[in-house]
């Protein structure tokens, strides 16, 4: 067994160890890659019997660990075929990565010491995966990194080749070229840099879906600043104002975090106060973290575990009754969905596993549907196939 793991916070390194454990339950044989991998001595103190630890992006150390013990039979036809990357979604969607790293360095986030630096792939070498996927048959595109609006920042834009064209290593450019496709295409992980709103008109044409998935974090200035991230509440309820002018039907996902070293309890009213105003559609909200190593863990006053919680909770409950408001106005609407499976598929609102679904009767997966929407739970819709 492959455990694939993350070490971002701690309860996902926790949650990764209880999975190793597990597998080395249930199977003995365990190869562990991913992030944790990275981290020294994390998993051979807690499970010593795991037989190899890989760290992010080393398929090659896994399959090394793999064949070192369970070599392949050898088939003469099998080992003339070049060995191919492992797609783990179903046929109908995929993950494009389009870069590692990131050049950010939030407090809070620890990424950029296990994952380093951005580095963007060609442009060309996206585009060409792309195109692969979708000629097999992916109906959706979900465009992935630590930093998807800093695309080609580290190789300044540099100009690719794509069907005989200049394209350039940027994000605009490359979501008009995925949108030429044919396919759902959707962003995620988008700082909110200022060229972000170039992609909104190309929602508007129907070019990519109309999905933002963007990560704010905090609407007080002073904690943004101690976050070190971009901008105040002020300016990113005028550019929400913004894209929704100009692509009424968006909807923006975002992560938040409660909590955070330092926030004091009319800090934290700012942020309620904001989620009220900017009404997002889908929104995330974690209890701040003190992951080893963040530069946060240093700054004074502390909340209380119980205060994080407490937020967290508050904060939740404000944006359940924001969305579950949002879901009910789209009763009566006519939306079109991608089938994931008979009875369920998502609206261009929905991203696979992190959002809602839309419930209708029969259908094959891969399959385009219309649905007219007769109900609205907190968190799915209802409906049926026309
Ligand atoms: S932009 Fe994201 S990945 Fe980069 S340092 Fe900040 S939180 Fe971490």
């Amino acid at each position: 067994m492959i455990v694939n793991t993350c070490g971002f916070i701690d309860a996902a390194v926790e949650e990764s160890l209880d999975a190793i454990g597990e597998a080395l339950a249930e199977n003995g044989r365990v190869v562990v890659t991913g992030c944790l991998g990275a981290k020294e001595g994390v998993v051979a103190k807690v499970h010593p019997a795991v037989l190899a630890i890989t760290g992010p992006h080393d398929t090659e150390g896994v399959m090394q660990a793999v064949h070192q013990h369970l070599p392949k039979p050898h088939d003469p036809y099998i080992d003339l075929v070049p060995p191919q990357g492992i797609k783990l979604t179903p046929r109908h969607y995929a993950y494009l990565k389009i870069s590692e790293g990131c050049n950010h360095r939030c407090t809070f986030c620890i990424i950029p010491s296990m994952r380093g630096d951005l580095v963007s792939r060609s442009i060309a070498q996206v585009m060409q995966e792309a195109e692969n996927l979708v000629n097999a048959g992916v109906k959706e595109l979900l465009v992935i990194s630590q930093d998807t609006s800093a695309y080609g920042v580290d190789v300044k834009y540099r100009t690719g080749f794509w069907q005989g064209r200049p394209l350039k290593t940027r994000m605009t450019e490359l979501c008009r070229a995925l949108g030429e496709l044919g396919v759902w295409v959707r962003l995620h992980y988008v700082y909110p840099y200022p060229h972000v709103d170039e992609v909104i008109p190309l929602m508007t044409a129907g070019k990519i879906v109309p999905y933002l998935d963007v990560p704010f974090q905090h609407a007080s200035a002073r904690i943004l600043r101690l976050m070190k991230r971009p901008a105040s509440a002020e300016k990113v309820l005028q550019r929400i104002r913004g894209w929704r002018e100009i692509c009424p039907d968006i909807t923006i996902r975002s992560t938040f975090i409660a909590g955070f070293p330092g926030e004091t309890e009319s800090e934290f009213a700012e942020l309620l106060a904001f989620l009220e105003e900017a009404q997002l559609d889908r929104v995330g909200c974690f209890a701040y973290s003190p992951v080893e190593g963040a530069a946060a863990n240093a700054l004074p006053d502390p909340v209380p575990e119980t205060v994080k919680e407490e937020r967290r909770a508050r904060f939740m409950a404000l944006q359940a009754r924001i969305s579950a408001a949002k879901l009910q106005r789209k009763v009566g609407k006519t939306l079109k969905v991608l089938i994931d499976q008979p009875g369920i598929g998502r609206s261009s609102a929905d991203a696979p596993d992190i959002d809602g679904v839309v419930h209708f009767k029969g259908g094959k997966a891969g399959e385009f549907a219309d649905v007219l929407i007769q109900r609205a739970d907190e968190h799915d819709l209802h409906g049926r196939r026309l």
